[in-house]
C-alpha cells in the first residue's frame, strides 16, 4: 500500500534511540525525508550516519539536535527548521519517566517532567501547526501511553503528563477543520527499548533475582490484562505511528498500541 508519504519532511524528536529511533527508521523505508533529534549534535549525526548507510538513505537523514527542554534550543532548532523549508510531519516523541515513589518526588522534577514531556511538544507544535495550516498540509503526532488512560501509581508524574499530552494532541486537532492536516495520539504499551533493559538490570540487582526471571514474570505479575503477554516492540509503535499520519480521516485520534492492556472497548 503507497501511503503517499515519500520526500515529506519528518522531525521525529528524541530520535537517537527507542521508539524514535525506530519510528525515524519506519520513515525512511517510506521514502521521506528524516530529521534525527536527540540533545547531543555527535549522537544525533552517527545515527543519521547509520541509518542513511543502513537504509541507503542518503541525503535523506538530516540531523536536527537540541534539548527541547530548553525553550532556546526549541526555538533555535525551529529557525533552522524554517531555513531548511519546514516540516510536513511532527512525531513529538521526546520523553522521560522513571519509577519513583509520590512523596518523592519535588516541584523541581515536576516541572522537568512537564518540561521535556509537554512542553517540548507544545513549543514545536505552536512553531510549527500554523505554517502547516497555511501551506495546506501537516501531521502532528503526539507519543502518549497507555499510562495516560491507566495512570500508575508507581509513575505519577510520568502518568500525569501523559495525560495531558491527549488533552492537547485532541485540542490541536480542533484548530485544523476543514485542513488536511491532522493531530493525533499514540499510546505505546510496555515497549522494549535499552531503557526498558537497563530498568530490569537495576531492579534484578535490587532485589537479587536474575533480569530473566523478572522479564518472563512481568506480565503474569503486572499486566495480567495484557493480551500480547509480552513487550511491545519499537517497530509496532513506529508502524502504528506512520499509519496515522498516512490518512487525512484520522484526526484527533488517540490510538492504542498497548497489546490489549486496557480492557476497555
Ligand atoms: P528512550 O529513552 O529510548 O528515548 C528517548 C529519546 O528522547 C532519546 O533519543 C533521548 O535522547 C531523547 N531525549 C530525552 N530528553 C530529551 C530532550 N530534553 N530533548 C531532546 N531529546 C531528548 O525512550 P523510549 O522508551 O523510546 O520512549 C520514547 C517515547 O515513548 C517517550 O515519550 C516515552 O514516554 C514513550 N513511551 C515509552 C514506553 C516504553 O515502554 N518504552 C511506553 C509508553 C510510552
Amino acid at each position: 500500500m503507497d501511503l503517499d508519504l515519500a520526500g515529506k519532511k519528518v522531525l521525529v524528536t528524541g530520535s537517537t534511540s527507542g521508539i524514535g529511533k525506530a519510528i525515524a527508521v519506519a520513515y525512511l523505508k517510506e521514502g521521506a525525508v528524516v530529521y534525527i533529534n536527540g540533545r547531543d549534535d555527535a549522537r544525533c549525526k552517527a545515527i543519521a550516519d547509520e541509518l542513511a548507510a543502513e537504509y541507503k538513505a542518503e541525503g535523506r537523514v538530516k540531523v536536527a539536535a537540541a534539548d527541547l527542554s530548553d525553550a532556546r534550543q526549541a526555538a533555535a532548532l525551529i529557525e533552522r527548521l524554517n531555513a531548511d523549508g519546514g516540516v510536513d510531519i511532527l512525531v513529538n516523541n521526546t520523553g522521560i519517566f522513571e519509577v519513583k515513589a509520590f512523596e518523592t518526588i519535588t516541584d523541581e522534577e515536576w516541572m522537568h517532567y512537564f518540561n521535556v514531556n509537554i512542553m517540548s511538544a507544545v513549543r514545536l507544535s505552536r512553531a510549527i501547526l500554523p505554517d502547516m495550516l497555511e501551506r495546506g498540509f501537516g501531521r502532528i503526532v503526539n507519543v502518549s501511553s497507555e499510562c495516560a488512560i491507566k495512570p500508575l501509581g508507581q509513575m505519577v508524574h510520568y502518568s500525569v503528563t501523559k495525560t495531558a499530552l491527549l488533552s492537547l494532541s485532541r485540542a490541536l486537532s480542533e484548530l485544523t477543520k476543514g485542513k488536511d492536516v491532522t493531530v493525533n495520539s499514540v499510546l505505546p504499551g510496555p515497549t522494549w527499548t535499552d531503557g526498558v533493559e537497563n530498568y530490569f538490570d537495576t531492579l534484578a540487582e535490587k532485589e537479587g533475582k536474575p533480569t530473566d526471571e523478572l522479564i518472563s514474570n512481568y506480565f503474569a505479575d503486572h499486566e495480567p490484562t495484557s493480551l500480547l503477554q509480552r513487550f511491545v516492540s519499537v517497530e509496532e509503535v513506529a508502524k502504528a505511528t506512520v499509519y496515522l499520519t498516512s490518512n487525512r480521516a484520522m484526526n484527533g485520534q488517540s490510538l492504542r498500541v498497548e497489546g490489549g492492556i486496557v480492557r476497555a472497548i
